[in-house]
C-alpha cells in the first residue's frame, strides 16, 4: 500500500513510527518545512508545499497512492482542504486525523475568541505580561496591542518585523510538563495565556498550570474543520489502514 502522510504534529510521527518497518506500507511523510530542524522521521520524508490542489492531485497520481493520510494540525485549514479536493480529484482513499478540541473544566477561566486579531483585542487597554504560544505565523496582530509585554514560545525564532516591541523570546517544542509550565508562568508574572484550541496531549500542560494558579486564558477557536468523515486518534487511523492490508505477509 502506497501511503502519504501529511505531518508537522505529533501524531503524524506517531503515526510514522507505528508504519516503520511494516513491509506491507510504502509510507512517504510531507512536511511543509516550516521549521528549521524538524523533528526527524523514521520514513522517507518530503519537504515543501506540492504547488496548491493540482499539484497534490498529480502527486497522488503519479505516485500512485492508495491511502492519503491528513495528519496535519488543526489550524492548518489550507492544505486539510487541498487535502480533501485533490483526494477526491486522484481518486484516492483519504483519512483525515482530527484530534478533539480542549475543553473548559471546572477553574478554568477562558474567553474565547475567533482569530488573533480578536485575541489581541480581548487582551484589553491595560498593559499585561502576556504568554503567547500561538506560533510564529500568527504573531503579527499582536503588533496591534504594543502595550503589553508578551513572553512568545515557539520551535525556531521569528522574524523580527511580526514581534511586537516588548517581547522575550523562548525557545522550546513539547511536550510540556505541567510543572515547567508553572515554573515559567510564576516566575514570568504571566497575567494571561493565548493560545489557540489545538487540542492534544502535547502542549496541554499550560492549561493544566493556568487552571492551577488560577489564570486567565484567551482561546482561540479552530478554522471549520473539513466536511468530510474524521478519526480522533492515531490508533483509529492505525485501525483502518490495517483493514485495508492483506493479512499475515
Ligand atoms: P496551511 O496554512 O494549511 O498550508 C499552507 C500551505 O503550506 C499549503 O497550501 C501547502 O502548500 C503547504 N503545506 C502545509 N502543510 C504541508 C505538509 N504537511 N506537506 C507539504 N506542504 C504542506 O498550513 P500551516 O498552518 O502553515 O502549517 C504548516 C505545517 O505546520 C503543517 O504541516 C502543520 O501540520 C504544521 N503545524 C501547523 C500549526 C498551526 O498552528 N498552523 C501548528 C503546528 C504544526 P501547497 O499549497 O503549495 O501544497
Amino acid at each position: 500500500m502506497n501511503l502519504l502522510i501529511l505531518g508537522g504534529t505529533t501524531e503524524a510521527s506517531e503515526l510514522a513510527r507505528a508504519l516503520a518497518g511494516d513491509a506491507r506500507v510504502r509510507a512517504t511523510m510531507s512536511l511543509a518545512g516550516r521549521t528549521q530542524r524538524p523533528v526527524p522521521q523514521p520514513l522517507p520524508t518530503r519537504i515543501g508545499g506540492f504547488g496548491g490542489v493540482e499539484g497534490l492531485t498529480a502527486y497522488l497520481i503519479e505516485r500512485r497512492i492508495d491511502v492519503l493520510v491528513d495528519a496535519t494540525h488543526p489550524f492548518a485549514a489550507r492544505i486539510t482542504a487541498n487535502a480533501v479536493a485533490a483526494a477526491r480529484r486522484a481518486g484516492t482513499s483519504l483519512i483525515v486525523l482530527l484530534r478533539p478540541e480542549w475543553t473548559p473544566t471546572v477553574g478554568d477561566r477562558w474567553t474565547h475568541v475567533d482569530d488573533m486579531a480578536e485575541a489581541a483585542t480581548a487582551l484589553g487597554p491595560v498593559p499585561r505580561r502576556v504568554f503567547l504560544t500561538v506560533g510564529q505565523k500568527d504573531l503579527l496582530p499582536f503588533r496591534a496591542a504594543p502595550h503589553h509585554q508578551y513572553v512568545l514560545r515557539s520551535v525556531d525564532p521569528p522574524p523580527p518585523d511580526v514581534v511586537p516591541p516588548y517581547a522575550e523570546f523562548i525557545a522550546a517544542r513539547g511536550p510540556f510538563v505541567e510543572a515547567e509550565e508553572r515554573r515559567l508562568l510564576i516566575e514570568r508574572g504571566i497575567e494571561v495565556i493565548v493560545t489557540k484550541n489545538s487540542g492534544g496531549r502535547a502542549t496541554e500542560a499550560k492549561l493544566v498550570a493556568a487552571r492551577n494558579i488560577g489564570l486567565p486564558v484567551v482561546m482561540v477557536r479552530r478554522p471549520p474543520a473539513p466536511k468530510v468523515p474524521t478519526m480522533e486518534g492515531v490508533a483509529d487511523v492505525l485501525t483502518s489502514l490495517h483493514a485495508a492490508l492483506p493479512r499475515g505477509e
